[in-house]
């Protein structure tokens, strides 16, 4: 290994917190509290596919593991550590000093402290590895497969910024700058709603975050529940920046656009008031979009009952 790699390393390195071993023993090691489970999930970033080559380092250092924390929302884990793997083509520090400070930075602000990894030079492109490990009291953890009919379908936060965002840096779609900002920020600043859901367990029943698009993304719940949903397209909590835009964008935007990382969850109607309250005490917003029901598949419909037609029902990274 070259010694500009030991330079890397120095970048991610820190003391482990107490009772952790954490960056320089073969493994990291920590115990679950007892009575959890331990819930684990990895992503892949690519360079040119997953983040835009250009993109503000720091901001892709708090994305990359913002997505992982995302996926332990969706299970209604709390973080406990993380790792990280780095493929550079090169060794450039200023992107290592924003990418480092924007992830270790999330890493403290939702108490995932980064404990192990590893760094390799690649051919081309940064490819960026987050491995991230969380706890659930044993046997509670939200999965796809628990919806159950007449459940209440409920969103976290708004729909469709990120995907404007998207159609903008790829050249499909032209923004003001206000728009651009707005959306842009929902991209590359992605916010899961972590706290608020550590405490669902015991009041959701099924939940996924959404990363592919509403509609792909409740679909996984469906299949897995063997159960249909009716959504009303009025109740989308659409964002801000997609106001005055063409109906069939905001629709698309909303129910397919993809790298929300907000929750998509089903809860019975008995949580309704409990759950606003949650929400409420952990300072973010949930909007209940439609509910689950006997059969099969996704119905959107509109203020007059007329079902909606879906062209893209979400991004596939295989098409
Ligand atoms: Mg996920």
């Amino acid at each position: 290994m070259p010694k500009e790699f030991d330079l890397i390393a120095q970048y991610f390195t820190r003391p482990a917190p107490e009772k952790m071993v954490g960056v320089g023993d073969d493994c990291a090691i920590f115990s679950l509290r007892s009575g959890h489970d331990l819930a684990t999930s990895t992503d892949l970033l690519l360079e040119g596919r997953h983040f835009f080559s250009d993109v503000d380092p720091y901001l892709l250092g708090r994305k990359a593991l913002a997505v992982n924390l995302s996926d332990l929302a969706a299970a209604g884990a709390s973080a406990r550590a993380c790792l990280l793997s780095l493929a550079l083509p090169s060794v450039d520090e200023a992107w290592l000093a924003g990418f480092s400070r924007g992830f270790l930075e999330m890493a403290d602000a939702h108490h995932c402290p980064l404990i192990g990894g590893d760094t390799t030079r690649s051919l081309d492109h940064i490819t960026i590895g987050v491995t991230v490990m969380g706890e659930v009291p044993r046997g509670k953890a939200l999965l796809r497969s628990d919806a159950q009919e007449g459940d209440d379908i409920w969103v976290t936060g708004y729909l469709g910024a990120a995907d404007l965002a998207l159609r903008y840096l790829s050249g499909s779609l032209a923004l003001d700058s206000e728009r651009l900002q707005a959306s842009r920020a929902a991209l590359e600043n992605p916010a899961p709603p972590v706290s608020f859901a550590t405490h669902l367990p015991g009041m959701a029943h099924a939940a996924i975050d959404i990363s592919d698009g509403l509609a792909q993304d409740l679909g996984h719940i469906l299949k897995a529940s063997q159960c249909g949903a009716e959504l009303l397209l009025a109740d989308l909590p659409m964002h801000d920046a997609l106001r005055g835009l063409p109906a069939n964008l905001q629709n698309e935007a909303m129910l397919a656009g993809g790298d929300v990382f907000q929750l998509c969850f089903t809860a019975a109607s008995t949580q309704r008031d409990a759950l606003q309250a949650l929400a409420e005490q952990h300072d973010i917003v949930v909007h209940r979009i439609g509910r689950i029901v006997n059969g099969s598949g996704l119905r959107v419909v509109d203020q007059n009952g007329q079902p909606l037609f879906l062209a893209h029902q979400g991004f596939d990274h295989f098409a």
